[in-house]
């Protein structure tokens, strides 16, 4: 068996020295300089492509969970309108279908941009008269310090080297301008207890799983200096945990209760409420600033 740690290489740390964390459909290596873990070897282009191809949740907003989602996002915009209100130019980096910048337009803000590598999802978020730019943040180029406050929902564990793609959205900030950036955290209640079940490892689409402190390490390293850590409470992930655990054993029960997931999400809020009192929930929102030099 080739050797776990052949041809790693922390995109943090340097180190490549790696043990195995956990195998899925792919292996997640851990790193032994720092402890993040990463999908190691990584997935080719291809297998990424037809992961993203088609019906890939995040760019579908369909029924009650669509409408939930909306809610949760037009809810984090309100309590964000320090750092999204206008005078202030917002970059979403990965928009998908743009609702998060949606939600900044309808609370009064017309200077908002994205970046979106998937171009169905950045057609529909035009269609919305969205400015979007089809790409990566790199491809977009936007110039030195030109935007205040920077958005990334759920896109920091989807890029093969977070650490350069946070140095370029430190490089477009202006200095005391804001990232904010939503995330799974493997240092979670539900991590642990899901374990292999965690919603959070999503290979290979999550090529990078951070948690709090590993995610503030590589935030230190491209120049950031991290502000504010919220636990969120929403049963998502022990949803998904308790229909993969029943996916295995009765399917045909999986199925058949499908449709009543968001009641499960709502079920399931009271156990994600434990994990976000205890500062140990599977997902976070983190505020980090550019500091002025
Ligand atoms: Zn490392």
């Amino acid at each position: 068996m080739a050797d776990v740690a052949s041809g790693f290489r922390c995109p943090i740390c340097r180190s490549t020295d790696a043990e195995s964390w956990l195998t899925l459909s792919y292996p997640i290596a851990r790193c032994g300089g720092c402890g993040l873990l990463r999908l190691h070897p990584p997935p080719d282009d291809a297998t990424l492509a037809a992961a993203y191809a088609e019906g890939y949740a995040p760019h579908i907003r369909t029924g009650i969970s669509g409408r939930a989602k909306s809610w949760l996002e037009r809810r984090s915009v309100r309590q964000l309108q320090h750092y999204l209100a206008p005078p202030r130019r917002v970059l979403d980096v990965g928009c998908a279908t743009g609702e998060l910048l949606l939600a900044v337009r309808e609370a009064g803000n017309a200077h908002i941009v994205g970046v979106e590598p998937g171009a169905d999802a950045a057609a529909t978020a035009r269609q919305q008269g969205l400015d979007v730019r089809v790409g990566t943040l790199e491809d977009a180029a936007f110039t030195d310090r030109s935007v205040d406050t920077i958005i990334a929902s759920h896109t920091l564990e989807h890029v093969p080297e977070p650490v350069e793609t946070l140095r370029e959205m430190h490089r477009v900030l202006r200095p005391g301008g804001a990232l904010i950036l939503w995330l799974p955290n493997v240092e979670s209640v539900e991590a642990r207890v899901l374990g292999r079940r965690w919603i959070g490892y999503d290979p290979p689409r999550h090529l990078t799983t951070f948690g709090v402190s590993t995610l503030n390490h590589a935030l230190t390293e491209a120049g950031f200096r991290m502000v504010e850590v919220r636990h969120e409470a929403v049963g998502l992930e022990w949803a998904w945990g308790f229909r993969r655990w029943l996916r295995e054993r009765r399917p045909a029960l999986e199925h058949a209760i499908a449709p009543a997931h968001p009641l499960l999400i709502v079920a399931a809020t009271p156990l994600a409420a434990i994990g976000a009192l205890s500062r140990r929930s599977g997902r976070i929102r983190v505020i980090a600033v550019k500091p002025v030099d």
